[in-house]
């Protein structure tokens, strides 16, 4: 028997999981459930995290986490919960397979089985976000190779185990050449040592559209956590029905499987929501603790479910569904055919061999790094950029004035009139010897800037590693 936490969450929340833990039992499965609250009732209770600590214990114990959905609470400043939990618990990786089921469900794609595998706790998801000036707020991009490095081998480790032919990558390395670029440096380094699985890479928004309009085309494709949290979603939608797809979110020690799609508060307690999802989740589950049998069981008593046109009020389609169930009928229906193999859609035959064999991660030799200038960003109302580059150059040390940006895009020297301006300018000082900047011609010029009266909100230091440039020029540079 192994312990697995489940949380019933909000909204339909309770009544998928019962469905789902119904379906569990009669299918034999050798689990326990211990139950933890979490989402909206914990939030409200004045805890803003969403979480008990006794609730993080159970997780933190059992490792494996069965999560129905839950609604954060608008406004309050709530942390979304699922991110709290992928980034707390290190659920790096999170897996999606997204198969049409033709023709039971409608859907444009009817060969299409892709599995998308979205980095889960880096990118634009860290959270770090600040208001600078009156009219500019920031949110960083935090990409580093470690993450990389895991998400692309468990992408390539992933497609190897599965029988996968390819693995694609998105990013939008043309725009973003350092953070994307690093992702796809590293997907190419990875793709290097699988040389029996096809590799290529798409530019994410060319990728996305082909991807939803020829999905035939795409295996495996592994990409940055933005670009995958809409595009997984994309792909799940065109394969049916966002509400038919569940998800892994799997870290080295723990793992947690869930619906993809929310509390549905819309119809929640009315008995007609599709408990799919989180049944399909429970069976990435089983698979995962290693009872594909059960697993299998489960897998194909929903797909005939599914074939003998018994359906919930999501996918019900006259002409192709014969009966229209509600979230009862339909665990009903699946207990029912337990047992039984589906006669159009695939049976299933999950491996017993599910260990992934991700290279532990290996920190390079540190590089050599040069300080060669700062990027100084200030707060200014004035409109004139040769103005404050006046202002700049008196700040000048060791480190000259050598750009003014507005927006990113270069306003001084040489700009253009046209370009528009906020109150928020990006100014580098760089070193013109060639030599490396002293650490102290950076403070040096803060304080300056104190004497000037000038607003500075930060700075980014400029540096070379191992004589490449660590930094992007200005657009027009
Ligand atoms: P949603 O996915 O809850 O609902 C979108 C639409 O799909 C609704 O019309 C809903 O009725 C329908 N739908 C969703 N699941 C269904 C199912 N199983 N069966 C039948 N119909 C289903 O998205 P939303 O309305 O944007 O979000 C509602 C709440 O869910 C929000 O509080 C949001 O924060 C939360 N949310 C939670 C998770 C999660 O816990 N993993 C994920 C997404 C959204």
């Amino acid at each position: 028997m192994q312990k697995i936490t489940v949380a019933k969450g909000d909204g339909i929340g309770p009544e998928i999981m019962n469905a789902t833990l119904e379906i569990l039992k009669a299918a034999n499965a050798r689990v326990e459930f211990e139950e933890i609250a979490v989402g909206e009732k914990v939030y409200l209770s004045g805890n803003t995290s969403g979480i008990e600590k006794s609730s993080w214990d159970s997780i933190r114990t059992n490792k494996v986490f069965l999560k129905a959905p839950i609604t954060t609470p608008q406004g309050g400043g709530y942390k979304s919960l699922n991110v709290t939990m992928r980034k707390t618990l290190g659920l790096y990786s999170n897996v999606r397979p997204c198969k049409s089921f033709h023709p039971f469900v409608s859907t444009k794609h009817p060969d299409m089985d892709v599995v998308i595998i979205r980095e889960n706790e880096e990118d634009l998801y860290a959270g770090i976000e600040h208001q600078q000036t009156d009219e500019v707020v920031q949110c960083l991009k935090l990409i580093t190779r470690p993450g990389c490095e895991k998400i692309i081998r468990y992408a390539f480790e992933y497609a190897k185990l599965y029988h996968r032919k390819r693995v694609s990558c998105f990013t939008k390395d043309n725009i973003m050449k350092h953070t994307d670029g690093l992702f796809h440096r590293v997907f190419k380094e990875i793709a290097a040592e699988y040389p029996d699985i096809e590799s290529d890479n798409w530019i994410v928004d060319i990728g996305a559209a082909r991807l939803a309009d020829t999905p035939e085309m795409f295996d495996v494709v592994v990409m940055p956590n933005l670009y995958g949290d809409i595009v997984s979603d994309i792909t799940a939608q065109i394969s049916g029905s966002v509400g038919l797809a569940g998800t892994a979110n799997i870290g080295e020690g723990c793992a947690m499987f869930e619906a993809i799609h929310g509390s549905a508060p819309d119809i929640a307690g009315q008995n007609i929501a599709n408990p799919s999802g989180l049944l399909r989740a429970a069976v990435l589950m089983l698979n995962h603790i290693g009872q594909q049998d059960v697993a299998e069981l489960i897998n194909n008593a929903w797909s005939c479910t599914i074939e003998d046109g018994i359906h919930t009020k999501d996918i019900y389609k006259e002409g192709v569904s014969s009966k229209l169930v509600g979230t009862d009928g339909f665990t009903a229906a699946v207990i029912e055919r337990l047992g039984q193999k589906p006669k159009t859609l695939d049976t299933a035959s999950f491996s017993k061999d599910v260990q992934l064999n991700i290279k532990p991660y290996e920190r390079r030799a540190k590089a050599k790094k040069v300080l060669k200038g700062v990027d100084v960003f200030v707060d200014w109302k004035g409109e004139k950029a040769d103005e404050l580059a006046a202002r700049l150059q008196k700040l000048n040390n060791e480190l000259r004035l050598t750009m003014i940006t507005n927006r990113g895009v270069k306003v001084w020297p040489e700009g253009f009139e046209e370009t528009f301006c906020t109150d928020h300018w990006r100014c580098r000082y760089e070193i013109e010897n060639g030599h490396p900047a002293s650490g102290a011609s950076i403070p040096d010029i803060l304080s300056n800037a104190l004497k000037e009266e000038l607003d500075v909100i930060k700075t980014e230091n400029l540096y070379e590693f191992d004589g490449e440039r660590g930094y992007s020029l200005g657009q027009g540079q």
